[in-house]
């Protein structure tokens, strides 16, 4: 690598640590629609099914239980209901360890490039 170059925003080792230093493999796509895809899959993940088991939450329309696939929660995706966060205090720290992460990421990235600078330097 020569000495211009330096590692990209998102290139850093908290990133890698993280994983997200597959960013630059979603082939062009931009750091907005990567993350929708992330969020996606990850929202997936949560509702996978379990094998044999149903939500059978009470369901209005027909009067009898629902029949969805149950995720790991034991309900459907209609009938899981909203996230109540972290219950743990493990699972707390891991809220704000991952804001941190997000915020420090954001800030390298929203960190002026010395490169466009001195071009803008020379044009003055
Ligand atoms: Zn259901």
């Amino acid at each position: 690598m020569s000495p211009k170059l330096r590692p990209l925003p998102y290139d850093t080792p908290e990133s890698r640590a993280l994983g997200i230093n597959f960013w630059m493999t979603w082939g062009g796509m931009t750091r907005q629609q990567a993350s929708k895809h992330i969020t996606r899959l990850r929202h997936a993940a949560l509702l996978r099914p379990m094998p044999g088991e149903v939500c059978g939450a009470h369901a209005r329309t027909t009067g009898k239980p629902c029949q969805a696939p149950a995720g790991p929660n034991g309900r459907c995706k209609l009938h899981g209901g909203k996230s109540t966060g972290p219950r743990t205090l493990e699972g707390k720290a891991r809220t704000v360890e991952a804001l941190q992460t997000g915020l420090r990421l954001w800030r390298d990235n929203h960190r002026p490039d010395e490169q466009i600078e001195s071009a803008v330097e020379v044009l003055y």
